[in-house]
């Protein structure tokens, strides 16, 4: 609350949350933002699909969600929104046409989870250690990369997908931000 809307180039504040769930205009949330663009960039029809997103925070699966049951494109979805506590996950997630998975558990999408030429979004970002890597660790996706990727259309890869599109839709909202600073 302590950020001028007119600032929020995260898109966190309630009054542009709101506005992204009315369809106004306003700052969309960086890492949602950066999946509308994949997914326009590469023309990855979305109406009528059935999009389910896995997780529901704030940042991430609550506004996915808002944004592809919205009307326009990429949206006109039709939008499950699984958690925590949704029963028989797999049963659901191998009726998506698109799924856009945020949860922090490293390799939880298996093969068996997802049906013939879905389109997998993977958000998840966690370091584990891994004593191959100079760094000492290694970053993983959501998503058993090896297992889905040969039963996918499209998926997005975890270091090198979602994150660096987050960052620079950031950047396009602090841009944004400035020129309507401008009038
Ligand atoms: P969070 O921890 O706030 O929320 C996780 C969600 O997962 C919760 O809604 C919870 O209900 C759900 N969940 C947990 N276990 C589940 C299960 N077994 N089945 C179904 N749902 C379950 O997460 P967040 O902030 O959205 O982050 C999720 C992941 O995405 C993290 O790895 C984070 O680092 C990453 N992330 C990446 C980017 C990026 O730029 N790529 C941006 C934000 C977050």
């Amino acid at each position: 609350m302590a950020i001028d809307p007119d600032k929020d180039v995260d898109g966190f504040h309630p009054s542009n949350f709101g506005k992204m769930a009315l369809e106004m205009d306003t700052f969309i949330p960086a890492t949602p933002f950066g999946i509308i663009e994949i997914l326009k960039r590469y023309q990855i029809e979305t109406k009528g699909k059935h999009v389910v997103v896995i997780g529901r925070s704030h940042i991430v699966g609550k506004p996915m969600s808002i944004l592809m049951s919205r009307k326009a494109y990429p949206g006109n979805a039709t939008v499950t929104l699984a958690h925590s506590h949704t029963k028989n996950l797999a049963a659901i997630s191998k009726q998506a046409d698109i799924i856009i998975i945020a949860l922090g558990i490293p390799n939880f999408l298996k093969a068996d989870m997802v049906k013939e030429g879905a389109v997998i979004i993977d958000v998840g970002i966690t370091r584990v250690p891994s004593e191959d890597s100079p760094k000492g660790y290694k970053i993983l996706g959501d998503v058993d990369f090896d297992q889905v990727a040969p039963k996918s259309s499209y998926i997005t890869p975890v270091p090198g997908g979602v994150g660096p599109m987050t960052i620079a839709m950031l950047l396009k909202n602090t841009l944004l931000a400035r020129q309507r600073s401008l009038g």
